[in-house]
């Protein structure tokens, strides 16, 4: 384009506007390259992982370019955060959704061309009169958040979206900016060409989130284990629990326990009490939802310090997508599943539930989900490879790379296990299996004749302590199932385990089981620090005072920086990464003054 500015003096301004709105140093990853195409009215699709600064990457140009930039969003709850976060830094934003009392005063805002950003959803993009309106002002641009709902292929379709294309090209010369954070390479293609984005306009930054720690235990006791990680980790956390009732006796249990605040959420709930509850989470410094999967649409906390999985999630994606919500903010957070081998009987019995064609799909998901549970390599490895990436070998932040697990051959073991579970029927659960395996003297052993058998007492010593494990392993790999009332029964490649055409590896378990160890570095918060809980206590009075979540005021890691190089004027404040102009000019003097005085 002829009227392009010079792209580095324009990234140059882009960078002093970013210092001085924002507070940031530099541009993380692709924001700068977004912006840059941004600027020079290149209308570009950017897939960027969540906690990679998406937002920033429309409310900067915003502010720069002449006009109103028009942005498109699917969630309510999303625009008001997106609005308060926004107005927190000087930018003039506002919403036009069913619930704003101030539509008049936006409107005459809008046309007096003193909007830099005008939130709408796609119902009301989509309006007829939606077009005369925007008509009567000036454009700069148009950002369509989370753009993958533009496509069928991607999982989570708005018809609505598709009226955005109308709408846009009825004003040629406005640029537009799609973003998403999850889409294909086949939902990407359709998204260009859904939204009329030439395809040299994609720009797909790296799936990896560095700051999330992946984890994964075997499950033995539930409440002890989920106890244990509230100790553990101070700030806000979801325990993702896979049925309502679950995540009921857990939020029960865990609050009694933990002496934290802990709410439900799933979709039974009435929804003031749903709506209750998520607020009050958004709000909070350190409480854990209990959630069933309904919970994290529309959720844009950035404090989430960990997200743990009570039982496997359901494929690779979800797994992403549940973790993602941790450590937004780009603090450490930790991602910990617990899981046991029943997880997997049972999600492989359900495929018997569903058509041939998409059986074969979930499968493969499924064994995809195994790889990752059942790998002794590193988690993030899997996961990037997984999404197309090709990551180094190890990561140094996930279970594996900081505790390497032993690979162990249990093939023979393994191969004895499964001859038993043929020789008594494929009907006894893996108690009484091991008991005839080992030898016990048992009365139920002994009526049904199973000390007669020849695998009767076959293992001793160590491998009798690995049993258990291996008989998980088992499981996970799909060779032996459960049926409904427990009972253990040959599947998958069993056959070939037991003829010798197949080997069996699996990870040494801990001596101890699930012993996690505390991870001082997980924790970076300075809680107890007097100073810093002085900055966190005036955080929140000012945050109630505003009516909005104590984030919007200051992220954690500005509140650690103060207390670190304490501040003594407004001019060293300033400096200090995420406080602009105008937080500064807002909450500076309050916080140098707490600094004095603790
Ligand atoms: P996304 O929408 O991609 O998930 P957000 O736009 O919510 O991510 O940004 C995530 C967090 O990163 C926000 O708290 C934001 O303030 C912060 N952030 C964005 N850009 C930068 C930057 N250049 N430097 C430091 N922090 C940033
Ligand atoms: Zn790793």
């Amino acid at each position: 384009m002829d009227t392009a500015p010079a792209p580095a003096m324009t990234l140059d301004h882009a960078a002093e506007e970013l210092r001085r709105l924002f507070g940031f140093t530099d541009f993380r990853g692709v924001q700068s390259d977004v912006i840059g195409r941004v600027l020079a009215g290149q209308s570009t699709l950017a897939v960027m992982p969540t906690g990679a600064g998406k937002s920033l990457t429309y409310q900067l140009p915003a502010t720069m370019l002449d006009g109103t930039c028009v942005v498109i969003s699917p969630l309510i709850a999303l625009m008001h955060d997106q609005l308060r976060s926004a107005r927190a830094n000087g930018i003039r934003a506002a919403t036009l959704t069913s619930v704003d009392a101030d539509w008049r005063e936006t409107l005459d805002a809008f046309e007096a061309g003193e909007l830099d950003l005008l939130y709408v959803a796609p119902e009301r993009a989509s309006q007829p009169g939606f077009r005369d309106l925007l008509s009567r002002a000036k454009l700069s641009l148009f950002a369509v958040d989370e753009a993958h709902c533009v496509s069928e292929w991607g999982h989570d379709f708005r018809p609505d979206y598709r009226q955005l294309r109308p709408l846009m090209d009825t004003f040629p010369q406005v640029p537009r900016l799609a973003l998403t954070a999850t889409a294909d390479a086949h939902t990407r293609s359709d998204i260009l060409t859904q939204l009329g984005i030439a395809e040299d306009g994609l720009i797909i930054a790296g799936f990896d989130r560095p700051n999330i720690r992946y984890a994964f235990n075997h499950r033995d006791s539930l409440p002890k284990q989920l106890a244990r990680l509230l100790a553990d980790e101070p700030g806000p956390g979801i325990i993702y629990a896979p049925t309502r009732r679950k995540v009921e006796a857990l939020a029960e249990q865990l609050a009694a326990a933990s002496g934290r605040p802990v709410l439900p959420y799933h979709a039974g709930l009435p929804p003031e009490e749903r709506a209750a509850n998520q607020a009050a989470f958004v709000a909070s410094e350190d409480m854990v939802m209990v959630a069933t999967i309904a919970f994290g649409m529309g959720i844009d906390k950035p404090d989430v310090r960990f997200v743990a999985h009570a039982g496997i999630p359901k494929s690779i994606e979800a797994y992403y997508q549940e973790t993602g919500r941790a450590g937004r903010d780009g603090d450490p957070a930790l991602a910990i599943t617990l899981w046991g081998p029943g997880d997997f009987a049972q999600a492989r019995a359900r495929l018997g539930e569903v058509g041939e064609e998409r059986q074969r799909g979930e499968r493969a998901r499924l064994d995809a989900l195994a790889g990752l549970v059942e790998t002794a390599g590193c988690r993030r490895a899997v996961l990037l490879r997984h999404f197309g990436e090709d990551p180094p070998e190890t990561c140094g932040n996930c279970d594996n790379c900081l505790e390497p697990p032993q690979q162990i051959d249990v093939t023979e073991l393994g191969r004895k296990l499964l001859s038993a579970v043929y020789r008594t029927g494929q009907s006894y659960g893996f108690g009484h299996v091991q008991k005839v395996l080992t030898g016990a003297a048992d009365d139920r052993v002994v009526q049904r004749g199973h000390d007669q058998l020849s695998v009767y007492g076959i293992v001793e010593g160590e491998d009798a302590r690995l049993l258990q494990a291996v008989a998980r392993a088992l499981q996970v790999r799909g060779s032996l199932v459960q049926n409904e009332h427990g009972g253990l029964k040959l599947a998958g490649d069993a056959r070939a385990l037991l003829t010798g055409e197949a080997e069996l590896m699996m990870t040494r378990p801990p001596e101890r089981p699930s012993g996690r160890k505390r991870r001082k570095d997980q924790t970076p918060n300075p809680v107890g620090d007097p100073l810093f809980d002085a900055l966190r206590a005036l955080r929140r009075d000012l945050a109630a005072e505003a009516q909005v979540p104590p984030y919007v005021v200051f992220h954690d890691a500005v509140l650690r920086s103060m207390a670190a190089d304490r501040p003594a004027s407004l001019a060293e404040m300033g400096t200090i990464s995420g406080v602009g102009e105008k937080k500064l000019a807002a909450y500076g003097e309050a916080f140098l003054r707490a600094i004095r005085e603790n």
